[in-house]
């Protein structure tokens, strides 16, 4: 990342934001503002303003994260393998700038059977479908 891209980014998002969606941190469980949001609309990328998931495929998981059992259609995030923390995890980010997003699980509902673990901190809500 340049280093003007890195200071907009500064500037438009809080510390936290910038943490989770630059440097990979995961905001504590139960502490995101969207853990129990359940207004429709979209989901979307706190830092580009991609849309990347609907409250219609929004769950309760009980895990202190947003969770989605699937992402917007088409190419709205992508995943990576990431074996840090002595664990094999698949890291979530988006597919348009790279943030961070959280990880993806292999134990959600039907039927996709995924959990989109997802950080409150980068997303941000817009009450629109
Ligand atoms: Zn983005």
């Amino acid at each position: 990342m340049s280093n003007s891209e890195d200071k907009d980014l500064r500037g438009k998002l809080d510390d936290e934001q910038f943490e989770v969606t630059q440097n990979a941190v995961t905001e504590r469980a139960f502490t995101g503002k969207y853990v129990d949001h359940k207004a429709d609309g979209t989901y979307r990328c706190v830092c580009c303003d991609t849309p990347l998931f609907s409250s219609e495929h929004k769950y309760d998981s009980g895990s202190g994260w947003p969770s989605f059992w699937l992402p917007m259609a088409g190419e709205a995030v992508r995943t990576i393998k990431d074996s840090s923390h002595g664990m094999i995890r698949f890291e979530v980010v988006c597919n348009n700038c790279d943030a961070h997003l959280g990880h993806v699980f292999e134990d959600g509902p039907q039927p996709t059977g995924l959990r989109y673990c997802i950080n409150s901190a980068s997303l941000d809500f817009k009450d629109e479908t």
